[in-house]
């Protein structure tokens, strides 16, 4: 049995590039919740969301319970929207700076 694992791994990183139907990829994403300039890290539903957010999202759902991850897992991307924009409600918008950011 000779399967080379660097030829596995080529074919794999062509498959990434390639993106799946439906999904288009632009540069300028940003943050689902409103007045957040924080830079994508993760889908949330069909949006995305920084990572402080995601963290944020993550945390909401953990209190949730062990229930609300299952069924988040199970869902598809438009489902998904229905509890990120639950979720997006109770997030309060850290204010952003008026002057020019600070360096962090
Ligand atoms: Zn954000």
């Amino acid at each position: 049995m000779v399967s080379s694992p660097l030829s596995r791994l080529k074919i794999r990183s062509r498959v990434l590039h390639t993106a799946p139907k439906g999904f288009t990829v632009m540069n300028d994403l940003s943050c689902m919740i409103q007045g957040c300039q924080g830079r994508v890290y993760s889908p949330a539903g069909t949006q995305h969301v920084c990572k402080e957010h995601f963290l944020s999202f993550l945390t909401w759902r953990r209190r949730k319970g062990p229930q609300m991850f299952t069924h988040y897992a199970g869902l598809t991307m438009e489902q998904r929207d229905s509890i990120a924009a639950e979720w997006s409600k109770t997030v309060s918008v850290i204010e952003a700076p008026t002057g020019p950011a600070p360096q962090s």
